[in-house]
């Protein structure tokens, strides 16, 4: 066994948000300078700690710890970028008649945070540092599965020199301390990242108090490959993007659109990147995937080997203990099979054909995702309409990157609303207020 960790209920939510209120004047009043070093601080302390951080998280989700030490760095880096924040400037100046008319920007409140388990502290940090560099205190609920992480950062936090109650973490089951979390009256906003289900079930409960709510959801996204790109460079950097992380990713590029002219050379390639992923112990420096993180969820994965679309080839993994799930890809799949519809949040490859770049961009948006995706081609005025074209918060061309600390990201349809990330995020964090100052009085 890794940990035992208290399960929380509805009372300790209680005491959490009755702390994270009682601390709001204070977080709020201390000034920029004072707030910007205390999360240069914190930055500085998770850098510090990158090492043992990045062991408990492979070990708190499963996953392969050369991940996991670049997401301690992005952890680290995202609370670096918002230290920033309290110092810049924020809002306008409108000329109207009679006086001045300028904007500030005020603090939400007491926010809660509703993460998952896939890349846990990484999903936190993206919400934490721009709420706290705004002036809001919080309350988070991790995932059930992988509260590890969430647990040490509070730790970590305290050391750095954060006032008592600003951050505070009650671990327990999404359908009491969550929901409780997202009706209770003392919470201004509900900052959520996971499936589209509990985000719809979010916003319906987040309704009743008018909540703020930001929704980071999930994805089906597409990887369109050209037939005039780099096909050995499309073929090389698909495995990962739907394969990393076990595939238990929301920006997977689950499905690999592929022109028709090149699909055989194409599927060659891809056959031998997806035999050589290293897959096993999440704690050997050369993996590369790790196994899925839990029995449920390998079982959720295998029902959409339900024989509608053949396998083409798999990969490897482990026999033995652990939730392991080789690497799969099927092809061809037509646009209505389940596997090319459904977010699997598991390794396997959906493999489409298409015609040409009107059938291209008709499939990418056939989907009621839009959260990431990728184009390959040489041809830059078709990369820049096709990318124009596909429904999705965030794209890249002839690579398959989602985020970025400077860069908003968030997704377009059921994929949510509200941005993580860059400047946006401080936008989804505070409140706009006009002030008027009469100068003819
Ligand atoms: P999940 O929706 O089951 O759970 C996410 C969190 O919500 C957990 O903390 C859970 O305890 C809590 N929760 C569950 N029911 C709740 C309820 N009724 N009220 C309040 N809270 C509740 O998601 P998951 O299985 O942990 O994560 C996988 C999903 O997350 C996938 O769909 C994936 O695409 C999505 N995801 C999206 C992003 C993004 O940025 N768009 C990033 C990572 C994961």
């Amino acid at each position: 066994m890794l940990a035992e960790v208290a399960r929380a209920g509805v009372e300790e939510v209680d005491e959490a948000v009755a702390r994270a209120g009682d601390a709001l004047p204070g977080w709020r009043a201390i000034t920029p300078r004072d707030r910007a070093a205390m999360l240069h601080a914190l930055a500085d302390a998770l850098t510090g700690q990158r090492e043992d951080l990045a062991l408990l998280e492979a070990r708190n989700a499963g996953k392969a710890i050369a991940d996991a030490r670049g997401e301690m760095e992005m952890v680290a880096d995202t609370f670096r970028y918002y230290a920033g924040a309290p110092e810049r400037p924020l809002g306008d100046t409108i000329p109207v008649t009679g006086g001045q008319a300028f904007t500030v920007r005020e603090p939400v409140g007491v926010v809660g945070l509703i993460t998952p388990w896939n890349f846990p502290l990484t999903i936190v940090s993206w919400k934490l540092a721009p709420a706290l560099a705004a002036g809001n205190t919080v309350v988070l609920k991790p995932a059930e599965l992988t509260p590890l992480t969430a647990l040490r950062f509070a730790e970590i936090a305290r050391a750095a020199g954060l006032p008592d109650g600003v951050v505070n973490v009650v671990v327990g089951p999404g359908r009491t301390c969550g929901q409780h979390l997202v009706e209770h009256p003392g919470v201004a906003k509900i900052a959520f990242t996971g499936s589209t289900e509990v985000g719809r079930s979010i916003a319906a409960g987040a309704a009743a108090s008018i909540k703020r709510v930001t929704l980071e959801l999930g994805g089906k996204s597409a990887n369109i490959v050209f037939a005039d790109s780099d096909l050995e460079a499309a073929a090389a950097a698909a495995p990962l993007a739907v394969f990393g992380n076990a595939g238990q990713d929301c920006c997977a590029r689950s499905r690999i659109l592929v022109q028709d002219t090149v699909l055989e050379r194409f599927l060659g390639l891809l056959e031998v990147h997806v035999k050589a992923l290293r897959v096993g112990d999440p704690l050997d420096e050369a993996t590369q995937m790790g196994p899925l993180i839990s029995a449920a969820q390998r079982e959720t994965v295998s029902s959409f080997l339900d024989g509608q679309a053949p396998v083409a080839f798999r990969g490897s993994a482990p026999d033995g203990a652990g939730f392991w799930f080789a690497p799969t890809v099927l092809a061809p799949v037509r646009p209505g099979d389940r596997v090319a519809r459904e977010e699997v949040f598991g390794p396997i490859a959906a493999v489409i054909p298409f015609a040409d770049e009107a059938e291209a961009i008709r499939l990418a948006n056939d989907t009621i995702y839009g959260l990431s995706g990728s184009i390959w081609t040489r041809d830059g005025a078709r990369a820049l309409r096709v990318a124009r074209a596909v429904e999705t918060g965030v794209l890249s061309i002839n690579a398959n990157t989602s985020v970025r600390v400077n860069t908003p990201f968030g997704g377009f349809k059921q994929s949510g609303y509200g941005r993580e990330l860059g400047p946006h995020a401080l936008e989804a964090y505070t409140e706009v207020k006009t002030i008027f100052y009469s100068t003819e009085t």
